[in-house]
């Protein structure tokens, strides 16, 4: 008998328990360890914060899921990974054991390595749906008495998709109140220009992205460095491409969502030989860690480098269909090593991103994610606003059943030849 556990109940480790089910021997057990009893669907935050959904919309009861499917689930979170004893320490004090481990532990937010940012200090979040509550009920204090906005991404962000979303997002909802005329917006990014988004652009994300943001009316700041935020006020140097400050500005605003660097969680940063020096889990091509290879890593938690230097650092993002490839070749090397077969599944790391902007949006399709790519395309349209809403949708219908890939799924993705895995055991 084996112990499987998976480490982290989000978007990646939610599927990863269900992925791994049929993966098993009768005899193995599976047990997922998360933090509290629900799920919440991050895709969606960007809707909550401004009141389009509210939080019990996009959230699921992991515990009855978990039952249902025979998986043990733990809530009470995971304090710290011990890997040379096979072993994980609980907040309650309590220690699971494991002949198999996957970490999904997602972001840590390093707000504070910004003076005055994130949703204790000076800026609002959507990065959980606990932050994207806060930023709503800011928001609705903000449409009282409107003022300037800045939106974007700090340096070492990673995810930049959610900023351009939820500028977009919160011009569409300000010219629906039609107050936009009362608010002057900028984008403010680290990303060297627009439409990089962490990855040297996807298709001509460039010229999608500075379209809109032209007829949008936001201006923008690429190369962008903040200093520090104070109430009201953020200090952004622009950096040039030798590294030295052009200019520094002092933006005023009246309401600001910045998404912050990420870092690994607590629970696994610095952990010799399972994690780099920023707390992400170290894998090969087989999502596996080189030092403990019965422990793999999947989702935003796993340490890909950048594509490329940047003059302002930026990450590379770790988006949904990409986290599906990483989980489904996860389960089938934990499936065959079960066997005593050698673990050969890679993923193709294939990302297909839906990007809303309140009423159309950016689709691209990057195969691989990480340039240079064989399949290199984006597109613009309305169809992609109600794609977004019909795929948060069927994402939260397949969390709450237990279901990873329906057949029908396979059968569409197959079709487009949208692979996970490189090779399939
Ligand atoms: C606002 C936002 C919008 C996004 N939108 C999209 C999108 O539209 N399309 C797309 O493709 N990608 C999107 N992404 C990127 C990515 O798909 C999501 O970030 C996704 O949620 C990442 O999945 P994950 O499992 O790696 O991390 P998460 O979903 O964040 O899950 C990590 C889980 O680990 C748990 N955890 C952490 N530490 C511990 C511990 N010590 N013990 C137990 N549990 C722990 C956390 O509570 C959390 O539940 C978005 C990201 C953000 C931030």
């Amino acid at each position: 008998m084996a112990d499987v556990v998976v480490l982290g109940a989000g978007l990646g480790g939610t599927i990863m328990a269900y992925e791994l089910l049929p993966q098993l021997r009768p005899e193995d057990r599976l047990t997922v360890i998360g933090q509290g009893p629900r799920y919440h669907f991050v895709p969606s935050n960007p809707w909550v914060a401004i009141g389009w959904r509210d939080r019990t919309d996009i959230e699921v009861d992991l515990e009855d899921v978990m039952r249902r499917k025979d998986i043990r689930y733990l809530k009470q979170g995971a304090r710290r990974v011990h890997p040379r004893e096979n072993r994980i320490e609980l907040e309650d004090g309590s220690s699971v054991q494991y002949d198999y481990l996957v970490i999904g532990t997602g972001p840590d937010l390093a707000f504070d390595e910004v003076p005055g940012l994130g949703p204790d200090g000076h800026t609002q979040s959507i990065c959980h749906v606990d932050h994207a509550v806060k930023a709503k009920d800011a928001f609705d204090r903000f449409v009282q008495s409107p003022g300037p906005i800045v939106v974007g991404a700090v340096q070492g962000a990673s995810c930049f998709g959610p900023a351009y979303e939820f500028a977009f997002i919160l011009d569409t909802e300000l010219r629906k109140r039609r107050i936009r005329d009362r608010v002057p917006m900028t984008y403010v990014t680290a990303e060297p220009y627009i439409g990089h988004l962490g990855l040297d652009g996807v298709g001509d994300t460039k010229g999608l992205l500075e379209s809109e943001m032209r007829e949008r009316h936001i201006k923008w700041i690429t190369s962008a460095r903040v200093k520090a935020v104070e109430p009201g006020k953020m200090t952004v140097e622009e950096v040039g491409d030798d590294g030295k400050v052009r200019n520094t500005r002092e933006l005023p605003f009246a309401y600001s969502m910045m998404l912050p660097a990420f870092r690994g969680v607590p629970a696994v940063r610095g952990i010799e030989g399972l994690t780099n020096p920023r707390g992400f889990v170290l894998i090969d091509n087989k999502q596996r860690n080189p030092a403990f290879p019965n422990v793999f890593g999947i989702g935003v938690c796993v340490a890909i480098p950048p594509v490329g230097p940047t003059a302002v650092p930026t990450g590379v993002p770790k988006t949904g269909f990409m986290i599906e490839s990483m989980v489904t070749a996860t389960a089938h090397n934990i499936g065959a090593l079960l066997r005593g077969k050698p673990a050969v599944s890679e993923p193709t790391w294939n990302a297909m991103c839906l990007a809303d902007f309140g009423d159309n949006g950016v689709a691209f399709v990057a195969q691989p994610q990480i340039p240079p790519r064989n399949v290199n395309w984006s597109s613009k349209g309305h169809w992609v606003h109600y794609a977004k809403i019909a795929f948060e949708k069927y994402f939260l219908r397949k969390i709450r059943r237990g279901e990873s890939e329906p057949f029908y799924e396979r059968f569409v993705l197959n079709r487009i030849n949208l692979r996970k895995t490189k090779e399939t055991v």
